[in-house]
């Protein structure tokens, strides 16, 4: 084989999923389950994990990845001006964890809610630490749980530490690809390991097909969890900034509201102060919660 062909692959592409981006190289796993060090042609979109991808061969583990697969659903980051980049893709479900340590954000809570809304994945809303709730905190979480019920977002309790909730949580993973976001410190580490027990043995592997050294936990990346389904760890995505969102596509984020959007006297109404607004109107009715519109207020603004 001349150094040519070597270079420009040789054979068909052939179909893989990109389970570690590492920015200039992508892993990419293939049908078999092996793992490729790949590089992305020219001109392609950024490839980023969970995307689906042709590929061809260029040496024993190494291709050049050929075509990006249309993708279902993208996860974006705001960036510093503004304009979004994709960090993930094909993700079906949003979880955001949250726990009484760090403070609960609200929020936050609602932030992520949003972000999963308008990527049109599912959101998954975990409260963990479930082992330090003392009797009046119960009544505060039971109270979070059922608002959220309400809406229509399921909810789970687990305790990370006493290895509680864990087989209910895992159960709502199965066939799904998830990704795990939250505040430092509520336990998305402490949780994945609970999920992933041969976590180390997989970055082990990982860092071996890289050949860049120790694989770092940095990096965004896919693990098949062994029940089925995939869990994207992706520290970028831990703390991501959700874009600035345009004030119609803002209220289709918010489930509940969507029953009233469309029904304000104004066209244009900003559903603040304005006379006729349907969503005020729902909020004094006791079907949205005055905390859930001022978070649609804050993300206007
Ligand atoms: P991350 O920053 O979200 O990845 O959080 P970590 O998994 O690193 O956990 C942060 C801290 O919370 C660590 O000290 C963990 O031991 C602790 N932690 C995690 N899960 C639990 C839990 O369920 N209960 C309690 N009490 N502590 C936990
Ligand atoms: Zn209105």
């Amino acid at each position: 084989m001349t150094n040519n062909t070597a270079n420009s692959g040789s054979g068909e592409p052939v179909s893989g999923l990109v389970i570690v981006n590492y920015g200039k190289n992508q892993l990419v796993e293939t049908a078999a389950g092996d793992i490729i060090r790949c590089v992305a042609r020219r001109g392609l979109p950024q490839i980023v994990c969970g995307d689906e991808v042709d590929w061809l061969r260029t040496g024993d583990n190494s291709g050049v990845i050929e075509t990006l697969k249309p993708r279902r659903s993208v996860l974006y980051r705001a960036s510093g001006n503004n304009d979004q980049r994709p960090l993930v893709a094909n993700i079906d479900q949003l979880v955001i964890e949250a726990a009484l340590e760090p403070a609960l954000d609200y929020f936050l809570i609602d932030k992520y809610c949003i972000a999963a809304e308008l990527a049109q994945t599912e959101p998954l809303l975990v409260i963990n630490k479930a082992d330090l709730l003392e009797d009046n905190d119960r009544e505060r979480i039971g109270v979070l749980i059922s608002e959220y019920r309400q809406i229509g977002y399921r909810t789970l309790l687990t305790s990370a530490l006493e290895n509680t909730g864990i087989e209910a949580f895992s159960a709502c993973l199965t066939g799904k690809t998830s990704i795990l976001v939250g505040q430092s410190g509520v336990g998305k580490s402490s949780l994945i390991k609970r999920l992933l027990p041969n976590q180390d043995i997989v970055t082990g592997r990982l860092s071996a097909a890289s050949g860049l050294g120790k694989h770092t936990t940095t990096s965004t990346t896919l693990y098949h969890l062994p029940q089925g389904g995939r869990l994207i760890d992706s520290p970028g995505v831990r703390d991501f900034h959700l874009a600035t969102v345009p004030g119609e596509a803002l209220g289709n984020g918010f489930r509940e509201f969507r029953p009233y959007l469309g029904q304000c006297r104004f066209n244009n109404c900003r559903h603040r102060s304005e006379p006729g607004c349907a969503i005020h109107a729902a909020v004094a009715a006791g079907h949205i919660l005055e905390r859930r519109m001022n978070s649609y207020h804050r993300l206007m603004s």
